[in-house]
């Protein structure tokens, strides 16, 4: 029988102290779940495999997904590769701390629980004061993948994480809504041409026009089967509901609905959408309003929370409005595709 855990909740009111029972629980070897810029994330001593272990445990996350270590400063950066930095140290004064992770060649210190076996390791500095107070703190990186149960939408907030971990582990810091909604960028540093494996809230365009020679990984164009971060092969932010994609112009995603609601009469369906597609949308339908479509930035930052949110009003199906794959719209799509299994109505 799984043990289960008191799981406390604090918030800022006392910072320092906040920050005090962070490092605490991190330095014991027991997990913790704090605010990033990206989502909320579920933290633990990244050179302590058993630490480690314990986050795959918790979140029932496949063995072979490797984690990102979230480091504070260079010098941590340093000790972590065995790669020359003159290039990666430009890339990483422009970025961090911020929502990219660079792959880079692995250095002797970086446990095998952290890379599943591979030779590489996934770096990142976040820009949330907390993250990075609770790093220095430690002294030592912190590995953190989301703080949800793997397969479901990532937490963008702290009542999300006790949702899924309550009972699970002894910590939770409640830093209110994360700014991005969306995971980190993640692009493979180790050859060249540059290689963006995860799309996220920094683009290919803006990292096109910095590094010049970078390219998207093909599987999330679509034109191959095996990922190169093995994460993405995975099923990812399913809701409860069955979710669908709808794309198009407007009236034709209108007339998408209409004919799905005439084939599924009796089922309760949900939309996540913009505010200027949602103003057409007949009101039997509950509604997500992701903001106006103009702002993909707000929209991707709440998918993750439209999509549980629709799941606590017991909606059947999710129908989710697709976007241009071009700017965020690639991440945003990244998400929406696993989220509804690739499925379009
Ligand atoms: P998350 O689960 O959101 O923390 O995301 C981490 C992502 O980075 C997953 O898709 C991992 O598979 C990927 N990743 C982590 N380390 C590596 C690595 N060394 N090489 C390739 N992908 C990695
Ligand atoms: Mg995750």
């Amino acid at each position: 029988m799984e043990k289960i855990i008191e799981t406390k909740l604090i918030n800022f009111d006392n910072y320092n102290n906040a920050l005090f029972e962070a490092v605490e629980v991190l330095k014991s070897g027991e997990l913790v779940a704090f605010p990033t810029e990206t989502v909320y994330g579920l933290g633990a001593d990244g050179l302590n495999p058993d630490a480690i272990l314990k986050i795959f445990k918790t979140k029932g996350r496949k063995s072979d997904n490797p984690l990102i270590l979230h480091i504070s400063d260079l010098e941590m950066l340093k000790k972590l590769t065995i790669q020359p930095l003159n290039d990666i140290i430009k890339i990483a004064e422009k970025y961090w701390p911020g929502p990219l992770t660079i792959i880079l060649k692995k250095s002797k210190i970086v446990p095998d629980e952290i890379t599943a076996g591979l030779d590489t390791v996934a770096i990142r500095m976040p820009d949330n004061k907390f993250a990075l107070d609770l790093i220095k703190n430690l002294d030592r990186p912190v590995a953190a993948p989301s703080a949800n149960l793997s397969g479901k939408p990532s937490p963008t907030d702290a009542a999300t994480c006790m949702k899924d971990l309550d009972g699970k582990i002894p910590l939770i810091i409640d830093g209110g809504n994360t700014r991005f909604g969306l995971e980190s960028t993640v692009v493979d540093l180790t050859q060249k041409p540059y290689a963006i494996l995860r799309p996220g809230a920094i683009t290919y365009e803006e990292l096109k026009d910095f590094l010049g020679d970078v390219e998207i990984d093909s599987h999330i164009l679509g034109k191959s089967e095996t990922p190169r971060a093995p994460g993405q092969k995975y099923t990812h932010y399913a809701p409860e509901a069955s979710a669908y994609l709808v794309s198009g112009s407007n009236s034709e995603k209108l007339e998408k609905i209409k004919e799905f609601i005439k084939e599924n009469k009796d089922i309760k369906i949900g939309i996540l959408a913009s505010e200027e597609f949602l103003k057409d949308v007949e009101n039997s339908i509950e509604k997500y309003n992701l903001g106006s479509i103009e702002d993909l930035e707000t929209y991707g930052s709440l998918i993750f929370r439209g999509l549980r949110d629709l799941d606590d009003r017991k909606v059947d199906v999710i129908i989710c409005e697709a976007v241009d794959e071009t700017g965020l719209g690639l991440a945003i799509m990244n998400r929406l595709k696993k989220s509804t299994g690739n499925k379009f109505i």
